[in-house]
């Protein structure tokens, strides 16, 4: 029998613990999330973030800026926000329009309010395993989701599709440091269905849709979609043939519903763990 990666249940449990410790706090944590331009994907995401801030009680605000904002702007904004007490957790919306270098943005976040886990010391603190002070949330999101269904990592084949910085990367070296074995395969990688078929548990992010077909999987294995892709009917769909492929599965997420909630928990996890290590 397949379980259901409940990823909407579980999310909504942890945001309902968050709350009851902002509950009890005086001062309340403080979230910013900063944009530029007006991608509709970004903005979308963007009003999610402030409004899940909003319910827990967090001071949860977005700044808007311009599609032509300049890089010594942005910049000055960033440091504004890292030198105020108020502000635990600092988010810039990516991807940046494209005349902005987005690397040097991540870098000017202050690493104790980088919530994304984004910069170059929380990832490095990542790899060596010396507490960072965020782990990127699609990441953490999928191993939180798995851990509440007491799946074990110790010695498990893990095979993650795609090598991003914010998903395949971080959760290689998350599942590495669970002390999993981890395979990571990208667009260049030889006969993709022979490594997938070798996983215990397989993670899709490479944004394709179907891509992830029954052949791929090995019988009991357990599959996580991070892919988000709209179908042809508009639809949201993640990596994975989900109905020919859940059947061979012993657990699955499901798209809408799996990881994409999850993130949004971690984003708001991240920002009391900051809040509670330097801002209070
Ligand atoms: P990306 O485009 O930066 O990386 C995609 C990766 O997939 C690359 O490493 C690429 O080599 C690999 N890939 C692409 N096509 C492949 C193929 N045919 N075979 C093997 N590997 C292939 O994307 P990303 O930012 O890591 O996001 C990946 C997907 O996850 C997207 O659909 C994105 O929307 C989704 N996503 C979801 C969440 C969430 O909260 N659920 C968060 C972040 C990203």
């Amino acid at each position: 029998m397949t379980v259901i990666l409940d990823g909407k249940k579980v999310s909504a449990e942890i945001l309902a613990e968050i709350k009851a410790e902002v509950e009890k706090l005086d001062k309340k944590p403080g979230l910013t999330v900063v944009i530029a331009g007006e991608n509709p994907a970004s903005m979308t995401y963007v009003a999610s973030k402030e409004k899940r801030g909003k319910e827990l009680g967090y001071n949860s605000d977005v700044i808007r800026l311009p599609e032509d904002i300049s890089q010594s702007e942005l910049e000055k904004t960033i440091d504004e926000l890292n030198q105020n007490p108020d502000i635990n957790g600092i988010l810039v919306q990516m991807p940046l329009p494209k005349h902005l270098d987005s690397d040097a943005i991540i870098e000017k976040i202050c690493p104790e309010k980088d919530v994304d886990g984004f910069h170059p010391v929380n990832v490095g603190k990542l790899v060596t395993k010396t507490n960072p002070y965020a782990v990127a949330c699609t990441p953490k999101g999928v191993i939180e989701l798995l851990k509440r269904y007491d799946i074990d990592f110790a010695g498990q084949n893990v095979v993650i599709v795609g090598r991003s910085n914010i998903v395949g990367k971080p959760l290689a070296q998350l599942f590495m440091n669970l002390d999993a074995t981890v395979t990571v395969a990208h667009s260049k990688t030889k006969n993709l269905p022979e490594v997938t078929r070798r996983a215990d548990i397989l993670v899709s992010a490479a944004g394709r849709e179907k891509m992830i077909t029954a052949d791929m999987v090995k019988d009991g294995a357990i599959v996580v979609d991070v892919g988000i892709n709209r179908n042809k009917e508009g639809k949201l769909v993640g990596d994975v043939d989900y109905e020919n492929v859940k059947s061979k599965t012993s657990f699955i997420t499901p798209v809408p519903g799996g990881v994409g909630p999850m993130t949004i928990a971690m984003l708001m996890q991240n920002t009391l763990e900051m809040y509670k290590k330097f801002g209070c």
